[in-house]
């Protein structure tokens, strides 16, 4: 059996500082972790609320558990979608201003059933060259004709919509970069997508619970309402559980429902999970002392990032990259930060594009000022 190929391959992995390891933390997430016995202070999750290790969220989940057992136990189409799931999607729907939504187990799986129940062969997909894996993923997948413009390029993104003038038209995009931290330019998109009649796919992994008012996401940050919007967003990050929604107008969470193979094919979510999801979207809710704790961190970071060798990235959310360049060169730095002590993770090729590599710093409400400010010293120290 030709094992060694793998091996050789990951060989040449570890080469070019790109081979990629686990490690176990023992502690439930938070700014504190312990891994490997060792405690580090960790700028790493995506919990931006800090609610993934809420005792609220810990609460309603057991409650959950204990009045509707463990697993689902079947697809929502046959005998898997209850009552928790039925609430959910429709305080979802109501939250982000939508008639509409559905769940998913993940992310991931959303973007790969929305993407493919609404474009096929004869269709073309519009998407930002910096759109997560699974928007990539779920454009390949569709067979559609695919169409990347450059990083929030509205010009270059009407230069391609200008030529397709068959089949349907669906521009998808992050509306937070998950590793640039920056916001896409959502009214120009829309109004670029009216123009030329296409739907407008907005993922808002990073916006959900954290932008707009009430933590609406990013909709809510402009103040944008459109049917041609299709909204996306996961609950595993700022909402602190697991899964993932759409929500649009009827008409296509039915489509959803009929020819999404990801959400037809597969198990339903615990129901448990849905009874923690309400009482997150409580909290979400009246989370403005954690949003504003948030912001507060979020400047106080940027003004310490100034005067290092390393670039902070434009962006005013949680997500805060320090481009480093070369792959081993963020590596490094990643391993001085943990020798202090501070857990930040290298993000390297393929994730993000060749030659910017980066530290991804992602801040919590569940920070301190005092956690931000040993952040910033560490990087200075090194620096020296
Ligand atoms: C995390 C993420 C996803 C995937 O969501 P999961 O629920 O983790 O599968 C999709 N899109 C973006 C932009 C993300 O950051």
């Amino acid at each position: 059996m030709p094992f060694s190929e793998l091996q050789q391959q990951l060989d040449v992995r570890a080469a070019q500082g790109l081979l990629r390891q686990r490690r176990t933390v023992s502690t439930p997430q938070s700014p504190h972790i312990v891994v490997g016995g060792t405690p580090y202070l960790a700028f790493c999750s995506n919990d931006y609320l800090g609610l993934a290790h809420a005792p609220q969220l810990a609460d309603a989940l057991i409650g959950g558990v204990r009045q509707w057992g463990v697993g689902a136990g079947a697809a929502h189409l046959v005998c898997g979608h209850f009552s928790p799931h039925e609430q959910l999607e429709q305080e979802l729907a109501a939250f982000v201003g939508k008639p509409d939504a559905l769940l998913f187990s993940t992310g991931y799986m959303a973007n790969l059933g929305v993407v493919q129940a609404l474009v096929g062969r004869g269709d073309t997909v519009f998407a930002d060259k910096l759109n997560h894996a699974s928007l990539n993923d779920a454009m390949l997948l569709s067979r559609a004709e695919v169409q990347r413009y450059r990083h929030a390029d509205l010009a270059h993104l009407e230069s391609q919509l200008q030529r397709v003038t068959s089949g349907r038209k669906l521009v998808i995009t992050d509306a937070v970069f998950s590793m640039d931290g920056d916001i896409a330019p959502l009214p120009e998109l829309l109004a670029l997508c009216e123009q030329y009649d296409a739907w407008l796919l907005v993922d808002d992994a990073h916006g959900f619970g954290v932008l707009g008012e009430q933590g609406r996401g990013s909709l809510s940050h402009f103040g944008l309402d459109s049917p041609r919007i299709l909204y996306m967003a996961t609950l595993g990050k700022a909402a602190g559980v697991f899964g993932a929604f759409v929500a649009a107008e009827a008409v296509v969470i039915e489509t959803l429902v009929n020819a999404a193979r990801s959400y037809v094919y597969t198990t339903a979510t615990p129901p448990a999970l849905s009874v923690a999801l309400l009482e997150s979207l409580a909290l979400i809710r009246g989370g403005d002392a954690r949003r504003d704790r948030l912001r507060a961190l979020i400047a106080r970071l940027r003004q310490g990032l100034q005067g290092l060798p390393w670039t902070p990235m434009p962006s005013d959310t949680a997500i805060q990259p320090l481009l480093v360049g070369d792959n081993q060169a963020a590596l490094d730095l990643s391993l001085a930060l943990r020798e202090r002590g501070i857990w930040v993770a290298a993000i390297r090729p393929p994730t993000v594009p060749a030659g910017t590599a980066r530290l991804r710093i992602t801040l919590s409400a569940a920070h301190s000022a005092a956690d931000v400010d040993k952040l910033i010293e560490a990087l200075h120290d090194i620096a020296r």
